[in-house]
Formats: C-alpha cells, sequence, structure tokens
C-alpha cells in the first residue's frame, strides 16, 4: 500500500524526469494549479480553492506562502503512476490532490506549518487533521458528521491514541474536538494551544493545562459528554 514517504519520493523523481512539464498551469492568488492533462475543471473549482486558503490564512494569522498544487481527477489516476493524490508537503510548499477533496482540507496543512514547525507533526496529529477538517471549508457540522459515522466513539480515546495517526475515516472526530475546543474556550486559545505543541507526546497534555486549565483526560471527558449529548 502506498503512503506519504512513498508518494513524496516518488512525485519528486517525477519532477525532476518532467513528467509535469506538459501538464498545464493555472494561477489563482498565490496557487498555482497543475492540471492533469486533458482534465477540465470548472474554474468555481479553483476560485473556492483559493478563497479557502486566504480565508484559512487570515483566520490563522499567517503570511500564506505561495503553493504549488498538482491535480488529479481521481485517486485511481495518482495510483496508475505510483502516488496517493491526498498529500501535502508542507515544506516544500506542494500539494497533490484530487477533484473531490474539500475545498480547504490540504491548503490548512500547509498553512499549519507556519504557526507550528513541520518537525513538530508526527507527534501532533490528532490536533492537525483535526484543524484541516474543521477549516475544511465544505460548511458540515463536525459534531453531525462525525455521529454519523458507524462507529461507537466512545470506544476510541482519540485524545490519547491518536497523536501519531488518525485513521483516515474518523478524521471528522478529530475535527469535532477542535470544534469543541473552539466552542469552550474560543478559537484565540485554540491558537495558542497550537502554536505550543512540540514534538512530544507528554507535550499535549502540560499545554492542556496551561491554556485549558483542565487535562487531556478532563478534555476528553468533556468532549465526550458534549458530543453524546
Ligand atoms: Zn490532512
Amino acid at each position: 500500500m502506498l503512503n506519504g514517504v512513498q508518494t513524496r519520493k516518488r512525485t519528486q523523481e517525477l519532477k525532476k524526469q518532467g513528467f509535469y512539464n506538459n501538464w498545464p498551469k493555472k494561477k489563482f492568488g498565490l496557487i498555482t494549479f497543475h492540471i492533469y492533462p486533458e482534465f477540465n475543471v470548472n474554474n468555481e473549482w479553483f476560485k473556492k480553492r483559493e478563497k479557502a486558503y486566504t480565508a484559512n490564512a487570515k483566520l490563522l494569522k499567517v503570511k500564506p506562502p505561495k503553493v504549488n498544487f498538482y491535480l488529479y481527477p481521481t485517486k485511481e489516476a495518482g495510483i496508475k503512476i505510483g502516488i496517493l493524490p491526498f498529500y501535502t508537503f508542507p515544506k516544500l510548499k506542494e500539494i497533490h490532490g484530487h477533484l473531490n477533496q474539500s475545498p480547504g482540507h490540504e491548503l490548512t496543512h500547509i498553512l499549519h506549518e507556519k504557526i507550528n514547525k513541520a518537525g513538530n507533526n508526527p507527534k501532533n496529529k490528532l490536533w492537525i487533521e483535526g484543524l484541516c477538517t474543521y477549516l475544511n471549508r465544505t460548511g458540515t457540522d463536525q459534531k453531525k458528521w462525525a455521529l454519523s459515522l458507524n462507529v461507537k466513539i466512545e470506544s476510541l480515546n482519540p485524545l490519547n491514541n491518536w497523536m501519531t495517526h488518525v485513521p483516515g475515516d474518523l478524521y471528522p472526530v478529530a475535527g469535532s474536538i477542535v470544534q469543541y475546543v473552539v466552542k469552550r474556550f474560543g478559537w484565540e486559545k485554540l491558537l495558542l494551544f497550537l502554536k505550543s505543541l512540540k514534538d512530544s507526546l507528554e507535550y499535549q497534555n502540560k499545554m492542556s493545562l496551561k491554556v485549558f486549565k483542565i487535562s487531556i483526560d478532563e478534555l476528553q471527558k468533556d468532549w465526550l459528554k458534549w458530543i453524546k449529548n
């Protein structure tokens, strides 16, 4: 099965070989889209991404960098050339995505790197995927979305189990945690918390106590109570 590391290696190889040179380019604001050959996409699709990027940058209070966004029609089109087209490489400022993804999720990964460096990312996946899902700009209520999944939420323990990996089909649950934190403590506190996270699991508890004045275990209990009601 392909993963993010393989996708990064393979896409950089392909780039060096000039594979993307004949892909048509379109610029929308800071985003340069590289479009899969002979694949027609409505301008609205691009504009939505540009708008999501600008709006989320404002929310996160960062200067959005220029991005290269490689657009594939489907997941299968990527697999054919040895990549999975749903990854963002923040250090490279590069996205490989497909048509049916949300407008905001991948682009928010680029912005997140501006509030907390990529080196801390492997240990804070819950918060990063939660943030990117919360800011995906689909207008979906994360709580309702999480509740609609076929999963027993009380058995998940995400705040302890998902720091290094969030199950792909359970992103809305991570999104609902961010939604809850914003609702209870406010956006500014969430930002402060996200900025302060470091490359260790213990650190999130320390920062939760400092910023939210409750432990991670309490936060999880309170979130669960909220989502179950
Ligand atoms: Zn993501």
